[in-house]
């Protein structure tokens, strides 16, 4: 995905600092806009010898070499263990941490105190920033309110009120607002997503989460829960379970319950506009049958179903048995459509 051109904005506002560098940018939006590898691309494009006219990396100069290959010396990321080893935990080991570390901020001094490399910039970006406690908040602080010369600070953040207030004063902050739908659409699509209006209505228009979906192969199980739950008053729960829990099974580790959930939440969402006569959020095609199955329902069964979906949610983390939770809820949705 081009969060270049997704982006473009954003993009100009980034580049406008380039001749007059702050300390520190915070960029800050929804997640799945892209805005880590927008981080990163600005600072290749910083790092370059010979950067572009619109202030992209030229790819090819040796700086641009060592930054794709991880190994520049004048560039540091900070992110939490569990980012940077994704799928290549061990069994037995120890979990990679979902935080960034004091030690890792520590490091930082030692980078900040020797020469860059021919006298250039020396960049650290932070992704994401939220994702420190208190004490190492406050050591990567006291590196921001100190900043030696030549160094630019990228953070990155999804939930800046997270972040400590003394932090976010340190940042000149961008914002990288969530695209219209159409532009969003077109990059997607360029990016090779097919459907790619019905992924970002799933994504609730987030261009990141859209393409994941999409390119999870999203689509066979999501048609397949679809009509499950289109059936409505003669859903069968027992064999939608089976059928589901066959999907999981076949999936080997790529489609997860949680997601299944997730996706009858999106489903609850819906019929729940639709029981107020306003038009679907996720389920753009499937309009229709949401229409006429809200009419079915009362309301209150409805906000009742979307609170237990919550706990349901959290439960799919670590089910006991898939087979029957899920037959646990088709059950209960189809008692939302009985008489009484
Ligand atoms: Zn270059």
């Amino acid at each position: 995905m081009n969060v270049i051109e997704l982006h473009k904005k954003t993009w100009d506002r980034l580049q406008a600092r380039r001749e007059r560098l702050p300390h520190a940018l915070l960029l800050v939006g929804q997640k799945g806009m892209g805005k880590f590898e927008l981080a990163r691309l600005f600072a290749a494009g910083l790092l370059c010898e010979q950067p572009t006219p619109d202030g992209t990396a030229c790819g090819g100069c040796l700086a641009c070499n060592w930054f794709a290959q991880g190994n520049h010396p004048d560039f540091r990321l900070l992110q939490p263990e569990a980012l940077s080893a994704e799928g290549e935990v061990e069994e037995g080991k120890k979990k990679p941490s979902q935080q960034i570390t004091i030690d890792q901020v520590r490091a930082l001094d030692d980078f900040l105190t020797v020469g860059t490399h021919r006298g250039g910039l020396r960049i650290v970006i932070v992704n994401p920033t939220e994702a420190m406690n208190r004490s190492t908040a406050n050591a990567l602080l006291k590196t921001l309110e100190e900043p030696p010369p030549s160094s630019l600070f990228l953070l990155v953040s999804s939930e800046p009120m997270r972040l400590l207030p003394t932090i976010r004063s340190r940042c000149q902050l961008i914002a990288v607002p969530t695209p219209q739908p159409a532009h969003a659409e077109k990059i997607l699509a360029a990016a090779g997503l097919n459907d790619a209006a019905r992924w970002l209505a799933l994504a609730g228009g987030s261009p990141g989460l859209a393409l994941e979906m999409g390119n999870a192969g999203q689509g066979a199980w999501l048609g397949t829960l679809l009509t499950r739950l289109g059936a409505g008053p003669r859903l069968d729960p027992l064999a939608a379970a089976a059928e589901l829990d066959k999907v999981l099974r076949d999936g080997k580790g790529k489609v997860l319950l949680k997601q299944f959930v997730e996706a009858v939440q999106k489903w609850l969402v819906d019929l729940t506009l639709a029981g107020g006569r306003l038009p679907p959020r996720y389920f753009l095609a499937e309009q229709g049958t949401i229409a006429g199955l809200a009419a079915m329902i009362p309301p209150a069964r409805l906000i009742a179903a979307y609170r237990a979906s919550g706990v349901r949610r959290q439960e799919a983390e670590q089910p006991l048995n898939a087979r029957l939770f899920l037959e646990g809820l088709f059950l209960d949705y189809r008692a939302l459509f009985a008489n009484r």
